[in-house]
């Protein structure tokens, strides 16, 4: 059998990685359009803040090591066109320029995103950059030392936005943060996290200018000087956008099945509209846990799941697509912060009817000190008030207590109630935790409210 894949990133090499460890056998051709293979904007704020120090070490996989374990790997090479009719695509070499038609029996898309270009005036302006793939990275690398970079701007509050946002501010420069939406990360964590984290990142040089809409950007002699929202002006040197994605489908369109945002749309086995061609990763939608919807959820994560199923699928197995959480981690400064699931703030736009329990301890019995490590910590579970269905959690503290998230995501796949997690299992030493975990807690507080 002949596979096609297109995209190195998340969805592709993990497709690439369960055929092989499934069928070596396959006949596999690896497609990226970029000049390198499978570059992971995950390790960017790593790279851009130094703690990675060569931006190609970034990838999980190289052109050599994969041709060594029988792949025919393609970069520059960009799919233009796909024939369902003939099982074919059509291959452009940036490289060389030459053109190619090839054959496949199965046909993966894993194409993911582009970042949202906002359309407004002067967003063609020079220094308006990007925060995704090995190009950015670098020129964005190149702007941390750039020493007339005073004033950065930021586009979105998401986690890209904000891990631009910490490396400009680490750099000594001052950043503004623009959002449409009134709180900072607040499709991640509701208000109890956000104003923590807000004041902290005030403290670091971070600026929230929050619910407000960029109207234009303005500049001198073609490089931007400003940006100008419907309630403000703020200077920049540099503008990163990280406003939201776009799906790279252009070429797609009447090959298969698109939604009306442009996403693949496909089956639970990860199949197109077409049978012979599946499709993973941010240009598709994944089975959301918590509503048992579809949704739209940008993760690495849920790419790699995709990837590694739809590997199984087109290989024969008949395994369906599991519901995923939606989980997600970051550090903000001296703060980790992870969350999963429903929050308070999203249930309405999911049209989940919701509650929530919020519980504020230490991580550790009260008599240990706080120079022994015991610190703060802010729990927040989310469940269905009518059974007690746990629905999502947050959790942030100076420690790392995020794996406690991991938990949840668990208990909202299996369905588990508050009433389940009141009394698990949970392990207690007084160097890690207290004799109650803080999901116990947060569950016996949430089941009392059932009562
Ligand atoms: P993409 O990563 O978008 O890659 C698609 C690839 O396909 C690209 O290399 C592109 O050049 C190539 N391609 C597209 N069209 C064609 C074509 N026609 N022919 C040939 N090649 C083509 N997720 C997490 O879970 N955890 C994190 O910590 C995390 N951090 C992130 C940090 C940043 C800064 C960013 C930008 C994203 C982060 N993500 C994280 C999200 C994660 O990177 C994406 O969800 C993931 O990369 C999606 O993978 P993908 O395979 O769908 O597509």
């Amino acid at each position: 059998m002949k596979v096609i894949v297109v995209g190195s990133s998340h969805g592709g090499y993990e497709t690439v990685r369960g055929i092989l460890a499934a069928q070596p056998d396959t006949e596999i051709q690896w497609y990226e359009k970029g000049d390198f293979l499978s570059f992971l904007s995950c390790g960017m704020q790593l790279y851009l803040e130094g703690a990675v120090k060569d931006v190609n070490s970034v990838s999980y996989a190289t052109p050599e090591g994969m041709q060594a374990q029988g792949v025919h790997v393609f970069v520059n090479s960009e799919i233009s066109k796909v024939d369902p009719a003939s099982h074919s695509v059509h291959v452009i070499d940036h490289a060389t320029g030459d053109e190619r038609d090839e054959s496949y029996d199965k046909l993966v898309l894993s194409v993911g995103a582009v970042p949202f270009d906002l359309p407004v005036p002067g967003h063609d302006l020079e220094n308006i950059y990007a925060m995704r793939g090995r190009d950015w990275a670098i020129k964005l690398k190149a702007k941390t030392v750039d020493p007339s970079v005073k004033n950065v701007v930021v586009i979105g509050s998401g986690y890209i936005g904000i891990e631009a946002a910490e490396v400009f501010a680490k750099a000594g420069m001052h950043v503004t943060v623009i959002d449409l939406l009134p709180r900072l990360l607040s499709l991640y964590l509701d208000q109890e996290f956000t104003d923590v984290l807000t004041k902290t990142m005030a403290d670091h040089g971070i600026y929230a200018a929050v619910g407000q809409g960029i109207k234009a950007y303005e500049g001198v002699d073609g490089y931007v000087t400003k940006v100008i929202t419907d309630q403000g002006e703020y200077p920049a040197d540099l503008v990163v956008t990280a406003a939201g994605i776009r799906p790279a489908t252009g070429f797609l369109k009447d090959v298969v099945d698109l939604d009306d945002h442009g996403l693949i749309k496909i089956n639970d086995h990860l199949q197109t509209s077409d049978k012979d061609i599946y499709a993973v990763g941010d240009a598709t939608l994944v089975p959301f846990a918590p509503t048992g919807k579809d949704n739209r959820i940008a993760l690495a994560t849920n790419a790699r799941r995709q990837g590694r199923i739809a590997a199984k699928n087109l290989l024969g197995e008949d395994v369906p697509m599991p519901a995923v959480s939606g989980s997600s981690a970051l550090s903000v400064f001296d703060y980790h912060f992870a969350s999963t699931g429903v929050k308070e703030g999203t249930a309405d736009k999911l049209g989940v009817k919701s509650a929530s329990v919020l519980v504020t301890d230490t991580i550790r019995p009260k008599f240990v000190s706080e120079a022994a490590g015991n610190t703060k910590v802010w729990f927040k579970l989310t469940f269905d008030p009518s059974d007690g269905r746990v629905l999502g959690a947050q959790i942030m503290s100076k420690y790392d207590v995020t794996a406690n998230i991991n938990a949840i995501s668990v208990a909202v796949q299996a369905k588990l109630t508050v009433d389940d997690l009141a009394y698990t299992d949970f392990f207690f030493q007084p160097g890690f935790d207290r004799p109650w975990n803080i999901i116990n807690v947060a569950a016996q507080k949430a089941a009392a409210t059932l009562k």
